[in-house]
């Protein structure tokens, strides 16, 4: 026999289970179309991967997650795609969001399946991803994603595996129908996490009103290691920190997660779902939903296409339109009123109520608090819901964050036994809405100036960049500048030196060709009839050219020296010393060049010449 503890606070209302659960599962069938929301779960919406027109199988993924976390969406028959739209989606507010519109075809034709017979050949991260593959999301209300939640922290084993079957709120019955019908497969998803999380213990937890429930899964249970464990019935003890504590004695801490403590908690239709995806290979495309309330002549439980309109379901069950006072989509705790018929069936979808004006009557008109401290009394989670409420209805949210708003299961227990009709728990939910709004705002501002931020850091890393780029390329080009500046020098020099000794070769030259000459001359006096050699002529030709080409260099060495002390460089000194020496060089070239004139001129003007 199981231990179980009990948790503080909780109610009795009327079950009202008995009207859906008299016949066994209907299959809803397809209806004339489907309308895949692209969010069904916690997390990131999946993006299309289908276009407008494209015929799909059934079991196709037709959207997918690939950033974030999320699962992908599958067609859940065979047909085309007739749109990609905003449709109204299942939400207290009656917002619209992104479809996939799926008319079908009628044949309900496959796309290809890979079963696995012994998921033990697998690794763990295979299983995983095919469970993340047949789009699995938590289906007892959450919707968070099963393979994101199968990995708990690396820090946190997970030693106790539960399995919520209690489906405490009243007219709810598909975990119970489902766990009547389909133990096996239920029993069969569980192993498959056990063998992925390796607790040592693994139970599931049934409320006592659902006696059928409890033999089919004692029966599918037998030869495993997993227990059943019968519980007494209290709303609400199906919320999943409630069921720990009754399986297990222990508190999930405030903020935190089961994990925290070493327990895993999953719905009985999951487990089912995990089945379908290993031993079938097929995703997600249908699940169990509960059609009740006394407008509808045919209440029960139907396994559903996911997508279907509720409208198409209400009309299988038999809806009586003129007794319907109340579309309810969950349950009449936790549920909300939808505003129209027209939303689908998604993965997190276990309810449908049409009831009366006498089934579920209009809240009366809300009270002054008379703090009678019955709402304290019946939370399950402890809190201080009067309190919770005044803040919350002052806005005054941090203060209802500090008495642990965010700890607020939202079951509507207090709601329920307030003697003043205050709809406690639409306080709550708006508070939490506006202080998850503010914090988006904040994050999203956070972000802004963090971008911004980081913006202006690459602004200025460029900047430096740049600078130090600059700085290198001026100081590559003045080395350039000095090296030929240098190397120009060097080149004055030397061309000085060879022009120097050039006119030093010529004077010389000059020299030896005028003693030549009056050697001749002499010889000539004797010899009166010997013509004058050329080669006793002066080169006046070869020192023009060379004048020519020291005032060239004068001319470069002053261009030089007047942009030198433009730009007030170093080398002004040597650049004066290099024109001051090129300058004496065009005057001795002058100078050469006058003689060699003068020398011409006199050997012409000599009588013997004559
Ligand atoms: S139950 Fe209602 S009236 Fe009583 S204390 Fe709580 S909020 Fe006030
Ligand atoms: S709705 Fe919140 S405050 Fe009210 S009883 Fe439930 S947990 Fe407590």
């Amino acid at each position: 026999m199981t231990q179980l503890w009990d948790f503080s606070g909780g109610i009795h209302p009327p079950e009202n289970k008995h009207q859906s659960t008299s016949r066994p599962i209907r299959v809803a069938g397809i209806p004339e179309r489907l309308v895949l929301p692209l969010q069904q779960h916690i997390g990131e919406p999946a993006e299309v991967i289908v276009g407008v027109g494209d015929r799909v199988l059934k079991g196709q993924k037709i959207a997918d997650v690939t950033t974030g976390m999320g699962v992908p969406v599958h067609a859940s028959t065979s047909g085309v795609i007739e749109a990609i739209e905003q449709r109204p989606v299942p939400h207290p507010s009656g917002m619209a969001d992104w479809c996939i519109v799926l008319k079908p075809d009628g044949e309900d034709q496959w796309c290809e399946r890979k079963p696995v017979s012994d998921y033990h050949q697998l690794e763990r991260e295979q299983v995983l991803g095919m469970i993340r593959d047949a789009g699995i999301a938590g289906m007892g209300g959450a919707g968070f994603p099963t393979d994101i939640k199968l990995r708990p922290p690396r820090d946190r084993k997970v030693e106790t595996l539960i399995l919520n079957g209690a489906e405490c709120e009243p007219y709810i019955t598909a975990d119970d129908m489902t766990m009547r019908e389909h133990a096996a497969e239920v029993v069969a998803g569980m192993q498959v996490m056990a063998w992925i999380l390796r607790p040592s213990r693994c139970v599931i937890g049934i409320e006592d009103n659902k006696p059928e429930a409890i033999s089919a899964m004692r029966n599918a249970v037998q030869g495993t290691q997993i227990e059943i464990a019968v519980i007494p019935t209290k709303y609400p003890s199906g919320g999943e920190k409630q069921l720990i504590q009754i399986l297990t004695g222990q508190e999930v801490p405030s903020g935190g997660i089961p994990a925290d403590i070493g327990v895993m908690c999953q719905n009985v239709g999951t487990a089912m779902a995990v089945s379908r995806a290993i031993f079938d290979g097929t995703p997600l495309i249908s699940r169990v939903v509960t059609l009740t309330g006394d407008a509808l002549q045919e209440a029960g439980t139907f396994e559903v296409l996911i997508g279907t309109p509720v409208s198409d379901l209400l009309a299988s069950a038999g809806l009586q339109t003129s007794k319907l006072n109340r579309l309810v989509l969950g349950g009449p705790m936790m549920g909300f009123t939808l505003t129209t018929d027209s939303i689908p069936v998604v993965k997190t979808s276990n309810c449908v109520i049409a009831a009366t004006a006498q089934e579920l009557p209009a809240p009366s008109p809300e009270q002054p608090c008379i703090r009678c401290s019955q709402c304290a009394d019946v939370c399950p989670m402890e809190l201080l819901p009067q309190q919770l409420f005044w803040y919350s209805k002052a806005a005054e949210f941090e203060k209802a964050e500090h008495l642990n708003l965010f700890d607020c299961i939202e079951c509507g227990a207090c709601s329920y036994v307030c003697p003043s009709s205050i709809p406690l728990v639409q306080y709550y939910r708006y508070a939490k809405g506006e202080i998850r709004q503010q914090r988006a705002e904040q994050l999203k501002s956070d972000r802004a100036r963090e971008r911004f931020e980081a913006r202006q850091a690459r602004l200025e890393r460029e900047q430096q960049e740049k600078e130090q780029r600059r700085k290198e390329r001026a100081k590559a080009a003045a080395e350039a500048q000095a090296r030929k500046q240098a190397e120009a020098e060097q080149a004055a020099e030397q061309g000085e030196a060879v022009d120097e000794r050039a006119a030093k070769a010529a004077l010389v030259q000059q020299a030896l060709e005028r003693k030549k000459a009056k050697a001749s001359k002499t010889t000539s006096e004797t010899e009166p009839d010997t013509p004058a050699s050329p080669q006793e002529q002066p080169d006046v030709e070869a020192l023009e050219k060379q004048l020519m080409q020291a005032e060239a260099k004068l001319n470069t060495m002053q261009g030089m020296l007047e942009e030198a002390k433009a730009q007030q460089a170093d080398n002004v000194d040597k650049l004066e010393r290099a024109v001051a020496k090129n300058y004496d060089r065009v005057e001795r070239a002058r100078q050469a060049l006058a003689d060699a004139q003068k020398a011409m001129a006199t050997e012409t003007d000599t009588p013997s010449s004559e």
